[in-house]
């Protein structure tokens, strides 16, 4: 195989061999000779309603006017139809293009343009057209950028603090693996919840995550706590890639010595055959016992479903965060 690109080592997938010069580019260039996997029949608990509702299209139009790039199109969210007749959407900044080759991410992959300064005061006013309380800001992986995109982070949070200083924000960040320094300038930019997603247990990272660390991730929410106690933390996984019961159980005591408040799990949705295969469909009781169980471990919030996402519902979980860390400081 010839690698026509790398920027860095250790964390992103060689690219496959160079196609014909007028071939469309595949999106997922990493996995274009993998062998297909067999895509299961989804079960009934699963099934999703797209939407026809005129909010979905006004979302749609913002988003398109203000020239983002949402993760909910991206990563072909099946829970687009709901969110989006609510106006809520996550833009996922920092381009379409991730220096990551995730096996379980339908985010295209390869080199990214350079970063568009301009981004942060579009976002910010989409949101204030949109009429967000809550907003949810991602981004691709950046491993190209010395700082791992951490200013354009915090200049994303700074331009919607200006624009409507009344919408909370909370962002689901990257890891910054090898970016020092990266992680407190978006500390200090102060959002008001910190999310970064462990997406499966330790033993499952050389396949499905492969240019991460578990570890580091786990240390970075850590981190988060240590420079900012009243920041918020949150963590998410997906279930259904092969993960056993009891290394679940084992990640939810890693992120409570963390000191991580909330904790997502969702079902893993194959994007296409080149993609991880789902290995189960966790039953809703299934992950009704998940949530049991890592309340009782000590999160203030646990949202535990099969189409539970990281910013799935994000307003309503944030006001149930606020109320529960009270609840817990009037008991003390
Ligand atoms: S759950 Fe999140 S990513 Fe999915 S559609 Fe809703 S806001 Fe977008």
């Amino acid at each position: 195989m010839v690698t026509v690109y790398k920027p860095d080592a250790a964390t992103a997938a060689p690219l496959a061999d160079p196609a014909p010069a007028d071939a469309p580019r595949p999106r997922h260039p990493e996995k274009a000779h993998r062998p297909d996997s067999e895509l299961l029949r989804k079960p009934e608990w699963i099934r999703v309603k797209m939407s026809n509702s005129p909010v979905f299209d006004e979302t749609r139009e913002i988003v398109k006017a203000n020239k983002l790039v949402t993760v909910c199109e991206e990563a072909g969210c099946p829970n687009i139809g709901e969110c989006w007749s609510k106006k809520h959407a996550t833009m996922m900044i920092m381009g379409d293009t991730c220096t990551r080759a995730c096996a379980f991410c339908n985010v295209r992959t390869g080199m990214p343009l350079a970063l568009d300064t301009d981004e942060p005061r579009r976002v910010a006013d989409a949101v204030a057209k949109l009429g967000l309380h809550h907003v949810v800001i991602t981004s691709v992986d950046r491993d190209d950028l010395p700082d791992g995109g951490a200013k354009h982070f915090a200049q994303t949070i700074a331009a919607i603090r200006n624009a409507t200083p009344s919408t909370t924000i909370e962002i689901l960040t990257p890891d910054f693996l090898r970016k020092d320094g990266a992680l407190e300038v978006v500390v200090a930019a102060k959002p008001d919840v910190f999310n970064h997603n462990l997406e499966t247990v330790p033993g499952l990272y050389l396949k499905i995550r492969p240019g991460a660390r578990y570890f580091h991730s786990l240390r970075l929410l850590q981190r988060v706590k240590e420079l900012d106690p009243t920041m918020f933390t949150k963590s998410g996984i997906m279930v259904g890639l092969g993960e056993a019961r009891e290394q679940v159980l084992q990640l939810m005591d890693d992120l409570r010595s963390a000191d991580v408040d909330f904790l997502t799990i969702g079902q893993y949705l194959q994007p296409t055959r080149k993609h991880a295969p789902v290995k189960a469909f966790i039953t809703p009781d299934e992950f009704k016992s998940y949530e049991r169980i890592a309340l009782s471990k000590g999160f203030l919030l646990v949202s535990s479903s099969p189409l539970t996402r990281s910013s799935h519902h994000a307003g309503e979980d944030f006001a149930r965060l606020k109320a529960a860390r009270k609840m817990l400081q009037a008991r003390a």
